[in-house]
């Protein structure tokens, strides 16, 4: 399994370590053609205006839709998946592969960073250790989206569609493996061609 980690700018180095402690072939994602022969995508967190910036000067923006039309999983955290949504409420470059509404830096001053136990039914019953940093928000989700994990008030904070892979918060800073091994149990199942 090769699985690529988008490296124009954020968290990329520690979702390589994640998925290289799973024993996952991993490769630094900066040009289109790097996509190339890869079975999955992890979009980092880190400033998503800077990384969609990139992402179309680089030509990135059209190839990763690509690499997701033909079936290839993609996840994103925080600012990754800020990226994947399909409406920000302000004009940034999006990769709109997700039918989620989202809201930067939704958790103000005071809960600017915070860590809390989530109930993650699809990662088993221990709770996971969710690691927030200057997070955006799940405002709402359209109907083929999953919601894995919510806070205490019912913000959902995880989320799926088809294979497509969303968290609020940061994995690959807690040392708690589960959610990368989730992301890789979806790449390594058959692909479904959207559209057939
Ligand atoms: N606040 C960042 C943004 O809006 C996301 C933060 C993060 O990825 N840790 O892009």
């Amino acid at each position: 399994m090769r699985v690529g980690v988008l490296a124009l700018q954020g968290a990329f180095r520690e979702h390589i370590e994640a998925l290289r402690r799973l024993g996952a072939e991993t490769v630094e994602v900066r040009l289109p053609e790097q996509l190339e022969g890869l079975d999955g995508l992890i979009i980092p967190g880190g400033e998503s205006t800077a990384i969609g910036k990139l992402a179309v000067k680089y030509g990135l923006q059209q190839a990763i839709r690509q690499f997701a039309a033909t079936g290839n999983p993609v996840y994103g955290s925080c600012a990754g998946m800020i990226l994947l949504s399909n409406d920000v409420g302000r004009d940034q470059p999006l990769l709109d592969l997700m039918d989620v509404k989202v809201e930067r830096n939704a958790f103000g001053r005071q809960l600017d960073s915070f860590e809390t136990e989530l109930v993650v039914p699809a990662l088993g019953e221990e709770r996971f250790p969710a690691i927030f940093i200057r997070a955006p928000k799940i405002e709402s989700v359209g109907e083929g989206v999953e919601v894995l994990a919510k806070l205490e008030d019912g913000t959902p904070v995880a989320a799926r569609q088809g294979n497509m892979l969303v968290t609020a918060f940061h994995p690959e800073l807690s040392g708690d493996l589960r959610f990368h091994k989730y992301f890789l149990a979806m790449v390594n199942k058959p692909r479904v061609i959207s559209g057939e």
